[in-house]
């Protein structure tokens, strides 16, 4: 995973994937205070003018318009929408969009973002249909699998092969920093059994859980074989992302973002 600057934007991308795409931090926006500043969640107390700006900001910096985005209605669920161009350019406002947690799509011109800060955001590519994937696991779509129903999703539609498939698992809270009780261990391990134990470790009274791992772990379980993890804990780097945990909720957003392009034969 590496740093791409673009003007005073800057970008966590993988060089994997070929296409426009990235996990955007707090840097190269235009909201002020709190939301400092390329914060891309509506409705969560910032001036909706700036939010709309940021996204004119991050759409002009990758190459595509905003009628070219469609929008996770985030509801810490496993549920997956295939999305094509209809879907498409309904605006900022994330609830103008249907429930989901991911989204999937093989159309060229359709751009896919799902929103964290904390949880776990991850973006696929196939790297022969072009079809691309996005996918917001929060614990719960961690313990349910989410990321392994989107590459399932890519591969029932558009008849993906998971072999084909490149994963990037972008910034979230890290080992380091995501502490809980016994209920997320127990998820995570009746879900993907003893192969999730080396991802958590007790500490007292406390787990602590390592969820890029994990979600890496439900694709390797899927059949996806080039997977790559972001080195970075939000919690960690509070000034360059938001983290939920650190800000007791009081808070942006961060985006992650792909473009589905047609392939070049
Ligand atoms: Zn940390």
């Amino acid at each position: 995973m590496e740093n791409r600057k673009i003007g005073a934007l800057e970008l966590i991308a993988d060089p994997n994937i070929p296409v426009p795409h990235g996990f955007t931090t707090r840097m190269g926006g235009v909201s002020t205070g709190i939301f400092s500043s390329l914060n891309l969640g509506m409705h969560r107390g910032d001036d909706s003018k700036n939010v709309a700006e940021n996204y004119r900001i991050l759409c002009q910096a990758l190459g595509f318009s905003e009628e070219n985005l469609v929008l996770t209605h985030q509801i810490h669920s496993d549920l997956v929408r295939v999305v094509d161009r209809t879907d498409a350019g309904k605006g900022f406002d994330h609830r103008a969009y249907p429930q989901c947690d991911a989204l999937v799509t093989n159309t060229p011109g359709v751009a896919l973002m799902v929103f964290t800060a904390d949880c776990t955001p991850v973006l696929l590519y196939d790297r022969v249909t072009g079809a691309v994937g996005a996918a917001h696991a929060g614990w719960r779509g961690t313990a349910s699998g989410i990321v392994s129903k989107t590459v399932e999703a890519m591969v029932t539609n558009f008849g993906s092969k998971p072999q084909d498939l490149v994963a990037a698992i972008g910034p979230n809270i890290g080992a380091c920093c995501f502490e809980t009780d016994t209920d997320v261990p127990e998820a995570i391990l009746s879900a993907l059994g003893d192969t999730a134990a080396p991802y958590i470790t007790r500490k007292g009274e406390k787990f602590h859980l390592d969820l890029k791992a994990i979600n890496g772990l439900w694709l390797y379980r899927a059949g996806v074989q080039t997977v790559t993890l972001s080195d970075y804990c939000t919690a960690c780097s509070p000034h360059r992302f938001w983290s939920h945990r650190v800000t007791n909720g009081q808070r942006g957003s961060q985006g992650a973002v792909i473009l589905c392009k047609e392939i070049q034969l």
